[in-house]
C-alpha cells in the first residue's frame, strides 16, 4: 500500500483537547496521539525539520519537556547533536540560567555552559507555543552559550495568545495553528 506522507492537517486531527487541564480554563493539547501513531510522528519530524539537510545545522535543542521528543528525533533525521534547555536544578554540570514571567509567578530554565561551541548553528524546537515566555528564555540561554539560532519551529502555535511577538528576533515556524 501506497502511504502519503502525513500534512499539518492530518497531525492537527490526532492532537486531543482537554478542557481545564491542569487548570480551570486552559485548554490543554495533548500530543501524545500523534506520538502513538508512527506515520504521524515521522511525519511531524519531516515537517519540523522541512528545508533543513544534514551538515547544515550541528545542534538541535529541545525544551523539557516534550520538546525533547520531537528535537531528539530530529537530531537524528539532521544528523545533529541533540542539546537539551531544562527546568532549573536538573542539569548537573555549570550552567546558565534564564527565568521567565509566568501568569502567576516565574520559571527558570537552564542550558549546560558547554551545551555548544560558540558560534554552533541550532535549530529551537518545543511542542507548543503559547505566550512564548519559554521559547523566548531559551532563546535567551542561546545567545549565552554562543549559539546562532536559526529557526524556532513548533509542532503548534496557540497564535490568539501572541507568542511570536516575543520572538520576533528569529525565523518561527509552527505546524498546526490554533
Ligand atoms: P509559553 O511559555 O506560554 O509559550 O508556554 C509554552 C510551554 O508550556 C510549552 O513548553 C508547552 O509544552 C506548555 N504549554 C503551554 N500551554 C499549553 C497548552 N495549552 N497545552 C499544552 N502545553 C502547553
Amino acid at each position: 500500500m501506497i502511504q502519503t506522507s502525513p500534512t499539518p492537517a492530518d497531525i492537527e486531527g490526532a492532537i486531543r483537547n482537554i478542557a481545564d487541564f491542569p487548570k480551570p480554563g486552559i485548554q490543554f493539547k495533548d500530543i501524545t496521539p500523534v506520538l502513538a501513531d508512527a506515520r504521524l510522528f515521522a511525519g511531524s519530524i519531516d515537517l519540523l525539520t522541512a528545508g533543513f539537510k544534514p551538515g547544515m545545522v550541528d545542534a538541535i535543542v529541545g525544551i523539557d519537556a516534550r520538546g525533547f521528543i520531537f528535537a531528539a528525533a530530529a537530531a537524528l533525521r539532521l544528523e545533529a547533536g541533540f542539546v537539551p534547555v531544562r527546568k532549573k536544578g536538573k542539569l548537573p554540570f555549570q550552567t546558565h540560567e534564564q527565568s521567565y514571567d509566568l501568569e502567576y509567578g516565574a520559571n527558570s530554565i537552564a542550558i549546560h555552559t558547554d551545551a555548544v561551541k560558540p558560534g554552533s548553528r541550532v535549530l529551537l524546537i518545543d511542542d507548543l507555543l503559547a505566550t512564548g515566555g519559554t521559547a523566548a528564555a531559551a532563546a535567551s540561554l542561546l545567545q549565552k552559550v554562543g549559539a546562532e539560532i536559526l529557526q524556532i519551529s513548533f509542532l503548534i502555535e496557540l497564535k490568539f495568545l501572541g507568542g511570536r511577538e516575543k520572538l520576533k528576533d528569529y525565523p518561527v515556524s509552527s505546524l498546526v495553528v490554533y
